[in-house]
C-alpha cells in the first residue's frame, strides 16, 4: 500500500487543488465592459433582464436581485413579517447567515435537527419545535440537495408559517420535476464566487406572491416607492417619492447583473459537469467502507454545490482534522461545511448551548467538503479520489 505524503510517502499531487474556484470565460468578461462603456452602472436595464433571467432559470414568478445572499435573506424575513418576538426555525448546518437575517429582525432563531443520511432540516423536528410563536422556517438546501419540500410546506400551510428555502447552494437543482425557486413561499440565492453561479457579489429573492415581491422591493431600496397608488400623499411632481417603510441599500450594480445573465447561461454546462463529477466520487467512495455517501431523496434531482465527504470514526485510527491534514500533505485543499451555527460564541452570549441538535455535532465531527467544481479535469477528479482511497484504506482500522 501507497504511504500517504503525511507519513512521508509522496503526494498524490504537484500542485495544489482547492475546494472551490469560479468559471469565468470571455462572454463573462465581455458583458461587464459593456456595461462599463454603458450609461448606467447601477439601477440600470441589466438588472430587470437578470432578474427576467432568473425567472426563466428557476420557474419563479418574480425575482429581485440584491447585494448578496445575506441581505436576500434579510428582506425575505421582512417581507414574511418577521417581528421582535417571533421565532425562526433554521439548521445548524449552514453558513451563519441563515439565522442571521431572523435576529436581524429582532426574533429568535431556533434550531432543527438534521436528517443523519441527507443532512438537510428534518421536518418531524421543525413540527416538533413549532409554537404560537413561530412565524417562519429557513429550510436551507444544504449541498444543493433540495430539502423536503412536500413535507415542510404541508406544515408550514398548516400552521400559517412563511417557508423561505435559503438556496444559496441549490441553483440547478429541481425537486418532482419542478426547479427550486418555484416552490416556496420565497427562495433565495447568493451569487458569491464559491456558489455554483456567480457576479462576485449578489444574490436574488424569487416568490410567486405579488404582495411579497412588492414588499421586496421597498426593503431592497430604503423603502422608497414612486408607485403612486404605494403613497399616503398627493404627489408634489415628477421628482416626488415617499418613503413607506424602513428599507435598506441592498442595491446590486449592473456590472455584476450583466456577469450574472452570462454566468446563468452556462448554468446549464455547470450543472452537468457537478453531476459527473459527484457521480464518479459517489462510486468510489461508495466502495470504501470507512466513508459514508450522502444519502439522496428521490424527490430531489440535485445539481450539487458541496461535495461532503463523511468518515466513519470506528472504521478509521485517525479523525477528521487528521483526514482532513492528510488530504492537505497530498495537495488536495479541503474546507468544512459548516460548523453548527449555535456553537459560535455570539450565539453561546444569547443562550445557545451544545448538545442542542445531536445530529448536526455529530455530521461535524465526521465531514470534510471535497474539491467541486465546473472546471475541475477528470485528471483533478482522480487525484481527488486517489487521495482519498489511499488515506481511507491506510489508516482503515482491522
Ligand atoms: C453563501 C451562503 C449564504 C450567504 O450568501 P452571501 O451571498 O455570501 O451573503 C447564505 N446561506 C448559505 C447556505 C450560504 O451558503
Amino acid at each position: 500500500m501507497n504511504k500517504p505524503a503525511i507519513c512521508g510517502g509522496t503526494p498524490v499531487r504537484r500542485e495544489k487543488i482547492f475546494y472551490g474556484h469560479q468559471y469565468i470565460d470571455e462572454q463573462d468578461i465581455q458583458a461587464v465592459v459593456e456595461v462599463l462603456k454603458s450609461d448606467y452602472l447601477t439601477c440600470g436595464p441589466k438588472i430587470a433582464e437578470a432578474e427576467k433571467k432568473l425567472c426563466e432559470v428557476t420557474g419563479a414568478k418574480y425575482a429581485v436581485l440584491c447585494s448578496n445572499g445575506t441581505a436576500a435573506l434579510h428582506i425575505a424575513c421582512l417581507a414574511a413579517g418577521v417581528e421582535p418576538g417571533d421565532e425562526v426555525i433554521t439548521t445548524p448546518i449552514t453558513f451563519a447567515a441563515s439565522a442571521n437575517c431572523a435576529l436581524y429582525c429582532g426574533a429568535k432563531p431556533v434550531f432543527a435537527d438534521i436528517n443523519e443520511e441527507t443532512y438537510n432540516i428534518d421536518p418531524a423536528n421543525v413540527a416538533a419545535l413549532t409554537n404560537e410563536k413561530t412565524k417562519a422556517v429557513v429550510a436551507v438546501d444544504f449541498t444543493g440537495q433540495s430539502v423536503e419540500l412536500d413535507k415542510l410546506l404541508a406544515h408550514c400551510k398548516e400552521n400559517h408559517l412563511v417557508l423561505i428555502e435559503d438556496g444559496a447552494h441549490v441553483i440547478g437543482t429541481a425537486y418532482n420535476g419542478k426547479k427550486n425557486g418555484s416552490i416556496a413561499d420565497m427562495t433565495t440565492l447568493s451569487f458569491h464566487p464559491v456558489k455554483t453561479v456567480t457576479c462576485g457579489e449578489g444574490g436574488a429573492v424569487l416568490t410567486n406572491n405579488e404582495e411579497y415581491y412588492q414588499k421586496l422591493l421597498l426593503y431592497r431600496a430604503h423603502g422608497i416607492t414612486r408607485n403612486e397608488t404605494q403613497m399616503a400623499h398627493e404627489s408634489h411632481g415628477p421628482w416626488y417619492y415617499e418613503q413607506i417603510y424602513l428599507g435598506y441599500n441592498y442595491r446590486i450594480t449592473d456590472m455584476q447583473a450583466a456577469l450574472l445573465i452570462s454566468q446563468l447561461d452556462k448554468l446549464p454546462l455547470f450543472s452537468a459537469r457537478r453531476k459527473e463529477i459527484v457521480k464518479a466520487y459517489d462510486e468510489a467512495f461508495s466502495k470504501l467502507p470507512q466513508l459514508f455517501v450522502q444519502k439522496e431523496i428521490p424527490e430531489s434531482d440535485t445539481t450539487r454545490h458541496l461535495y461532503i465527504l463523511r468518515i466513519k470514526p470506528e472504521k478509521l485510527t485517525i479523525d477528521r482534522k487528521q483526514f482532513f491534514d492528510a488530504l492537505g500533505a497530498e495537495n488536495i485543499c479541503c474546507n468544512v461545511h459548516y460548523i453548527p451555527t449555535y456553537t459560535f460564541p455570539y450565539y453561546e452570549g444569547l443562550g445557545y448551548q451544545k448538545g442542542c441538535c445531536p445530529k448536526a455535532e455529530k455530521l461535524y465531527e465526521e465531514m470534510l467538503s471535497l474539491p467541486l467544481y465546473y472546471a475541475m479535469t477528470d485528471e483533478d477528479v482522480a487525484d481527488v479520489i486517489e487521495a482519498v482511497t489511499k488515506i481511507a484504506s491506510y489508516f482503515a482500522k482491522e
